[in-house]
Parts: C-alpha cells; structure tokens; sequence
C-alpha cells in the first residue's frame, strides 16, 4: 500500500518535473526539411530528447523552462553525412605506413577524436563506410551510452572487398605479410563467403553493410574503376544483407561493377565517378540513392598535384578520377536521381564536411535541396524519416543553428556556431 503510494508520487512529480523542464528555442527562421517548408518567428519546444512542437510566435517561459535564443539565427535539422570514416584521416604518404605501426586502440581513439570534430560541425548523424578492427561499433556504443561526444553512428564496421580488390586490407604489401585474408577479415570470393562476411559483420554489431564494387583511388592497385564483384557474389550479399535487416552501400566508380550492383538490389552508391545516362536510370528505376563525395574527389585532385602525397600507383588514379565527380554530380542531379549528402571525410580532414553543401551548389543544386539531401534525404537512406531528418512534433531534438539564411548563403554552413543532439546543446557561440 505505502509502496504503491509512493511509486504514485514519485510518477506525479516526474510527469511534473519533464513539463517544467521544457527547452523553448526561440527561431528567428526554420528550414525544417518537410517539402521546401520555411518558418519564420516560432518557439521549437523540447522536452528531454524530443520535438514536442513548433508553435507560431515566441513563447514565453513557464517557471523552470530553459529559453535558447535564436532569434538572429535559422534553425535546421541536424545535418547527416552518409560516407565519413572516422578512424582515419588521410594525411599524406605517412598514412600508408599507419597500417603497419597502428593497433585497435590507436583506431577508436582516432573516431573518437574525429567524432568529436564531426559533431562540431553540425554533424549529428553519420555513416561510417568501413573502419579496421570494429572500432566504430564500439564508439556509437559509447556515443550513445554517453561516454563519448559524437554524432549518431551508422558503420558497416570493415568493409567487403574480393581479393586484391579495394577494401582489401593486405593490398601492396609483401607476400610475408599478406596472408590470405577472408570473409571474417572483409575479403570473400564466391557466394558461400559472402554470405558468410555479411553475417559476421551483423554478429560484430555493424548497422549496414558496405562493399567496394569497384577498383578504388586510394588503395595501393593497379585500376580504379574495374568491376570487382561477379553477380552472385552480389546477388548473395544483398540477399543475405536483407535477411538481416541491413542495407548495403556501394563504393563504385566503373559504370560496370556499378551497374551490377544497382541490378543485384543495393541501396546506394558512392562517389559514381563514370556513371552516364543509362546508369542514371537504371538508379531511379531501382531506387537508389547517389551519394556524390565531391569533397573527397576535388581533395585527392589538388593533392595528386604533388610530387610524394601518393604512391605511385595511387597518383594518376587520382588525378583522372577526382576532378570528375562534381560533374558527375551536376549531371547526375539534372537527370533526377535521388541524392544524399557525403562527403568521404576522413579522405579529407574531419569538419570540413560541410564544405560538400558549397560544391553541390557551385555544380547547380538549389541551396534548399542541398540541405535537404544533408537531412530528410539522408534520414530515408538510413530507413530512419520517421525519428530524423526533419523538424517536426515527436522527432528526436537533433538541430543546429547558422546566423543569417543558409538559402542566400551556403557558405554559412561552413561554421555552425550552435548544436543540438539528442536535445542536448553540444555547442553554442
Ligand atoms: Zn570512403
């Protein structure tokens, strides 16, 4: 009976407390990413880690609500980067000898750093295409237990590739060192192995499934654009990859091995380098987003220019693929296909993500639409539209802030003074 009273009084005085502990942000304008929608002077209400709801005008506080300002400001949904890589970033000819002196921990503390960065720059979502050890599994586990500041993580955990194809972690060292790596490892020929890799990332707690479809830039191999994947070894990982609920992102830059993959059923690729009027309808016939990584190819561009950043096989790789993928882009975006934001940072240093939103434009996206592929695009490519991605009543508080109209200027985005993850203010100046 004493129990029961008790528990009663101590539901009446949380239920009273989560009223009083209201957030009232006071926005000047909103881009909330449903349709084109722009508000002007409203109060978001959050209460704990969600929108409670966007009323008209500038509420004003009941005792114990905490008031944001942004009445100078306008307010969006926290941006999503859908290729980053945490664990690295690439710093000259040095980073091809990390792999050889790194252990695990010298990895998660890496994401960790660049998480950190990431989620300063208003990125409060992201998807992590390929990591070493499992380590960014383990830091969205200490991100979302609080243990660690950083975005919201989606990994594939380490990457699929066949042997010597791009992810292939033992490419360009000596036959001492490079074994035999298998599906356990990334590396599969065949169905039986690819099944078998798609499972052991889903038992390593990966969200997604990520494979190189195609030869790669960076990777220490001959060809950057040939297809590296048969049709049942595609075929298999999708297939399996469904079975688990995950859905698998492509790296490709040859329009063949990209073109297979659109065919077995993938649900996005990245960076798409030769794709062509014919790839493009085969995306919007099968549904399937491009995610462009401009930033990543104008950076390995002006670096390939250098005598020494790159290995010698990696350089003229470099300098044909990189410059061409904002082209790619701009005809990619006239044809219609479906667009989400990624940058590939780590390729290019953590925090500069947003630099990506200038480079859409420049190639002729609307500033709306830029923004919108950064957030309720990036939310459906991650089947999460329903939580994220847009500003509306009972979606998760993720916001940030930029002073003056992104739509006038998107080169605003390149400092977002203010963040918001979780309900939580992560940054504000
Ligand atoms: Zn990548």
């Amino acid at each position: 009976m004493i129990t029961k009273r008790l528990s009663t009084l101590l539901l009446t005085s949380c239920l009273s407390f989560a009223s009083y502990a209201d957030t009232l942000i006071h926005a000047g304008m909103v881009i909330t990413a449903n349709g084109d929608q722009v508000l002007n002077n409203v109060t978001i209400v959050v209460a704990d880690n969600r929108i409670k709801s966007i009323d008209s005008g500038f509420a004003s506080a009941s005792a114990g609500d905490t008031v944001i300002d942004l009445k100078e400001y306008t307010v969006m949904p926290g941006l999503m980067d859908m290729h980053v890589h945490l664990s690295m970033q690439h710093g000259g000819p040095q980073t091809y000898l990390e792999r050889f002196s790194n252990n695990e921990a010298d990895y998660a503390l890496n994401a960790a750093h660049y998480a950190r960065k990431t989620l300063m720059a208003g990125f409060t979502t992201v998807r992590n295409l390929g990591d070493s050890y499992n380590e960014t599994v383990a830091l969205r586990k200490a991100i979302n237990s609080g243990k660690a500041v950083g975005p919201r993580i989606f990994t594939s955990a380490k990457s699929i590739a066949t042997t010597g194809g791009h992810a292939d972690p033992t490419n360009g060292r000596n036959r001492m060192l490079t074994g035999d790596p298998g599906p356990v490892d990334g590396v599969v020929n065949g169905i039986a192995d690819s099944r078998k890799a798609v499972r052991q990332r889903y038992k390593d707690g990966a969200d997604l499934i990520k494979i190189t479809a195609t030869g790669g830039v960076l990777s220490v191999a001959k060809n950057g654009q040939n297809p590296q994947f048969m049709d049942d070894e595609l075929e298999a990982i999708v297939s399996t990859a469904k079975d688990y609920g995950m859905t698998v992102a492509v790296h490709a830059h040859g329009k063949e091995g990209m073109e297979r993959a659109i065919k077995a059923g993938v649900n996005s690729i990245e960076h798409g380098t030769y794709m062509d009027k014919d790839t493009f309808a085969l995306m919007k016939k099968h549904d399937v987003y491009y995610v462009p990584t401009i930033l990543a190819g104008n950076f390995v561009a002006e670096k390939a220019k250098i005598d020494g950043y790159f290995p010698a096989l990696v350089r003229p790789k470099a300098a044909a693929i990189g410059p061409l993928i904002q082209r790619t882009f701009a005809r990619a975006y006239e044809a219609g296909v479906r667009i989400a934001f990624g940058t590939d940072s780590g390729v290019s240093p953590h925090g500069d993500n947003a630099k990506e939103f200038v480079l859409m434009v420049e190639a002729g996206m609307p500033e709306m639409e830029a923004i919108q592929s950064a957030t309720i695009h990036a939310a459906s490519l991650i089947n999460r539209q329903d939580e994220l991605g847009s500003l509306m009543s009972n979606k998760l508080a993720d916001m940030v802030a930029v002073k003056g109209n992104p739509l006038e200027d998107i080169r605003l985005m390149l400092d977002i003074p203010w963040v918001m993850k979780n309900g939580t203010v992560y940054k504000s100046h």
